[in-house]
């Protein structure tokens, strides 16, 4: 690996970003963290990252070829080494491993077939299951599902700690944190920043993590990144009854994530639902009620829930081009954005991009 040398900037603070900054700064760089977002304190911020349910779904997916299949595969291996590293350095980060997908019609069911083959000749584990099986858990599975597929290597982390864990770490590590936003972008022997509050900095390296806000810094600088917005509702549900879970992990239904999350409140009752995929930034009380019914299909202990919490974010969709957008359109601009739907799964192999930029080391971007 080359030494790395020189200043970097990472421009938002959201998953993508900490998880940079954190791994720029273990490289020695001098890091430097933007984000207004910063001075909301822990668990704050409009950020997408922040509305994430956190579901890390990297062997179930459809492919297995191509970027989109390597980033995954990577961020897999990435997350597996560095969740019980941030452990190990104290940080409690509520998780769960497993990932079952129901088969709502033969379709998907043939699909679930099709993958499982597929997966065992790469060696990776996953269990087909047959509907009987699935009969007995409790709280009893939504729908009558055809079967369903367990891919016990793939779970669900909370955000939340996982971002403070993250922005401790990468203090801890030497990046300094400063909480404006960048306004503006200018060329010159380096990269140079303004600041809201009108002051300027200069870095060899800019990394634009900034979801939305990447299009307007690229626009002053006659480059063109369109990015749509779609919009995510979700929910925070407190069952009525002890629900005894013997669930093998979250569950995936009709495309909604049912993620059990016992270690919240008391009584072992909560859980989370979620996400609508709604195009646009107006939300849908149609969409939420589509959700909160599963689509007309909820079983009573779900209808009978209480709702504890609901909130929405933006998911930043890269427009005519896959996500997410690991591109450095000029030398020491760095684009990491756009991750759309598996920001939380991607932030690895984003960083892994990164620190191969700027420091050399290995990468699958
Ligand atoms: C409801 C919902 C559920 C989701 N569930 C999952 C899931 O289960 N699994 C998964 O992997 N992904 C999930 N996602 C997607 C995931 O949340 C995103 O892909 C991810 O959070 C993107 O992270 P990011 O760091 O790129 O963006 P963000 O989290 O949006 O961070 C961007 C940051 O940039 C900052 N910023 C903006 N403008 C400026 C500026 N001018 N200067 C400085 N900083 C600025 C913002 O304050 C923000 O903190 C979900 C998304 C939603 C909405």
């Amino acid at each position: 690996m080359s030494p790395a040398s020189g200043c970097v900037v990472v421009v938002g603070g959201g998953i993508v970003g900490r998880t940079a900054a954190w791994q720029l700064a273990q490289l020695g760089l001098a890091v430097c963290l933007l984000d207004p977002a910063l001075a909301a304190g822990p668990s704050q911020g409009p950020n997408a990252s922040q509305a994430a349910l956190g579901v890390l779904m990297a062997r179930v997916f459809h492919r297995s070829s191509g970027r989109a299949w390597r980033l995954r595969q990577r961020s897999h291996e990435l997350w597996g080494q560095w969740l019980p590293e941030l452990e190990r350095r104290g940080h409690r980060l509520p998780r769960r491993s497993g990932l079952l997908l129901l088969a709502a019609d033969a379709d998907e069911r043939a699909r679930q077939i099709r993958l499982a083959a597929e997966r065992e000749r790469l060696g990776i584990p996953m269990r087909l299951l047959e509907a009987a099986a699935l009969e007995g858990w409790q709280p009893h599975l939504p729908g009558r599902p055809l079967g369903g597929l367990l891919s016990p290597q793939d779970g669900q982390i909370d955000p939340g700690p996982l971002l403070e864990a993250l922005l401790h770490e990468a203090r801890r590590a030497g990046a300094t944190c400063c909480d404006e936003a960048a306004v503006a972008l200018e060329r010159g022997r380096r990269w140079r920043l303004t600041l809201a509050g009108g002051q300027r900095l200069d870095a060899d390296w800019l990394v634009l993590s900034l979801g939305f806000g990447t299009e307007a810094l690229l626009a002053g600088i006659g480059l063109a990144l369109p990015l749509e917005p779609v919009l995510g509702q979700a929910l925070e549900l407190e069952l009525a009854a002890d629900p005894g879970w013997d669930w093998p992990g979250a569950v995936v239904w009709r495309g909604m994530n049912l993620v059990p999350r016992p270690d919240l409140g008391v009584g072992g009752r909560m859980m989370w639902l979620g996400a609508t995929l709604e195009p646009g930034r107006l939300a849908s009380p149609a969409a939420l009620r589509e959700l909160r019914e599963l689509g007309g299909e909820a079983p009573g202990w779900l209808r009978q829930a209480r709702l504890v919490r609901q909130w929405q974010g933006w998911r930043c969709r890269p427009a005519g081009r896959p996500a997410p957008v690991l591109e450095e359109p000029e030398p020491g601009l760095l684009l990491a954005c756009g991750h759309y739907r598996n920001g939380v799964l991607l932030a690895p192999a984003t960083a892994d991009w990164l620190r191969e930029r700027i420091g050399g080391s290995e990468t699958t971007g």
